[in-house]
């Protein structure tokens, strides 16, 4: 039977990536192709299988990077050729946007189709402000409109002296560069000069900002503001609450823009603590993991496993990496035996313990010279075999100190790292564009890696405010090597630590 091609029109939500339904990331975990809108947050492309086709339909007011009727058409011709597309747009698909318009496409062309409704920006960006859209003190309804007409379509004008009259919120979308005018209209159409407005720009993520004031002042003060799209503006006496319920700004790191600078695999723990905090986070991939160049050697270790006394990992990808290869060749975990385990430190620790197996020796201190010691703890090394699971390039430092203690090691590469030249969620392109207020650094290899990616004396010449921020004693000295300084080494020499260490930093 020829597999039946289906376009799922799914809503992203509004920025944050929380805001993706449940249903919205199962279909992306399975999506052959995805097409994203220019207001999609990028972190949720990671969603999609490593080898879907992403396509940037970067639809951006007035210059459709892809015009809409040949994003139509593609739609249709994916989905013919029997692929499963996910068509990922801003907010919820029906809201503007054109849902509705792919959606009658896909109709027309007998396309199998289903629409994953996604948090709204009209009804999500006001929240993220401390503005619920209703109230019983204020008002018990709300009205969304478009601020911006679009040019194609004739006789849909938004009649303002209709909005006006309605009571209750107003929410315009598309509106940010015509809130002069539009401001005007409201009051000539009756509605009081002094009526509060909060416009909110990039709302729900770590750019977010307000800005408040009433019909009257609100153009002047998104003016002073430099306030830009994509935006929107929330007309009406619940704007009042904003004093009160603004939760999301009163986050510890709102409006600090901080680079976070790992590999694809290992940044999450770091960013989400990051973005809890309410910072906006510039997620920075430097390298790439890849398998090792030969897979012999591992290949040969994994069916001499029950040869080994000790398994020692020294980074949470050589954790993964590991894990990958032994599971292509067996089936069972029972298959690694009686086997103990050496991480290097918390990170690789909490990864190995999170598969549920136990770490057996971890030093105090987290530098791979006392992680030997911390294994003679359990026990003498004297002629017990060692399998070393690292990087493809390391140092001797440790295998030779495990062979001073008798062991015989065999340092065996799980994985190669390359550098990372993707730019997949901007974020690059963002750094470069505006700087940022700290760059962190969680070792002293992300430190290399980015300054391969990005020099940083340039950058820092270019940006004389980012700050560096350092995990620990090793990373610091790979940022004085640079002949830079770091501005901050956190006390505590974990991700929580780091996060810590920047919360308590004064601002400048
Ligand atoms: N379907 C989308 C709206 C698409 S129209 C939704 O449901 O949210 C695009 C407009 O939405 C933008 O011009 C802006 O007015 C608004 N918008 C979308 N995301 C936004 C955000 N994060 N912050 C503020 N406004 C946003």
């Amino acid at each position: 039977m020829k597999s039946k091609g289906i376009v799922y029109l799914v809503g992203a939500g509004p920025g944050d990536a929380g805001l993706l339904t449940v249903r919205g990331a199962e279909l992306l975990g399975r999506a052959g192709v995805v097409v994203y809108d220019a207001l999609v947050n990028k972190e949720l492309l990671r969603l999609a299988p490593p080898e879907a086709e992403l396509i940037d339909a970067g639809k951006r007011s007035s210059d459709h990077a892809i015009p809409q009727a040949r994003l139509n058409e593609l739609l249709v011709d994916k989905a013919r050729a029997g692929q499963c597309v996910v068509r990922l747009k801003g907010g919820d698909p029906y809201v503007f946007g054109r849902g509705g318009e792919e959606a009658e496409e896909l109709a027309a062309a007998g396309i199998a189709f289903e629409v994953v409704p996604g948090v709204t920006s009209s009804i999500a960006g006001p929240n993220y402000a401390g503005i619920p859209l209703t109230h019983r003190d204020f008002c018990s309804s709300f009205t969304v409109v478009t601020g911006h007409e679009d040019p194609d379509k004739e006789g849909l004008e938004v009649d303002w002296s209709q909005v006006a009259q309605a009571s209750g919120t107003k929410v315009i979308l598309m509106g940010v560069t015509r809130v002069k005018s539009i401001s005007q209209a409201l009051i000539d159409h009756g509605m009081s000069a002094s009526t509060p407005v909060a416009m909110i720009c990039w709302a729900t993520t770590g750019r977010q900002q307000t800005v408040t004031g009433t019909l009257a002042t609100i153009a002047e003060v998104a003016e002073k503001a430099g306030f830009k799209p994509p935006g929107l503006t929330v007309v009406g006496e619940v704007v009042r609450l904003r004093d009160k319920l603004n939760w999301f700004e009163k986050r510890p790191l709102f409006g600090r823009r901080i680079v976070v600078t790992r590999t694809r695999a290992q940044a999450g723990p770091l960013s989400r603590l990051l973005l809890e905090r309410g910072a906006d986070v510039l997620e920075i991939p430097t390298i790439r993991i890849l398998p090792p160049t030969g897979q012999y050697e591992i290949a040969d270790a994994l069916l001499e496993l029950n040869a080994y006394d000790w398994l020692v990992f020294t980074s949470p990808n050589g954790v993964a990496a590991f894990f990958e290869l032994f599971f292509k060749a067996f089936e069972d975990l029972r298959d690694i035996g009686g086997v103990r385990i050496a991480a290097v430190g918390p990170a690789t620790a909490d990864k190995l313990r999170g598969l549920h197996l136990k770490v057996d020796a971890t030093p105090k201190k987290f530098v791979a010279s006392n992680l030997a010691a911390a294994m003679a703890e359990q026990g003498s090394l004297e002629n017990l075999k060692v399998l070393l699971l690292r990087a493809e390039v390391a140092n001797r430092d440790l295998p030779k100190q495990l062979e001073e203690m008798g062991a015989i090691v065999d340092d065996i590469a799980c994985y190669k790292t390359v550098p990372e030249t993707d730019d997949r969620n901007g974020a690059v392109a963002r750094l470069l564009e505006t700087g940022a207020d700290w760059i962190t650094f969680t070792s002293s290899s992300t430190v290399e890696n980015f300054n391969a990616r990005i020099e940083l004396k340039p950058l820092l010449a270019r940006y004389p405010d980012i700050k560096l921020a350092s995990i620990g004693p090793e990373t610091s000295k790979a940022i004085l090597t640079l002949g830079l300084k770091p501005d901050l080494e956190a006390k505590e020499h974990t991700t929580d630590g780091l996060v810590k260490a920047i919360e308590a930093a004064p601002l400048r």
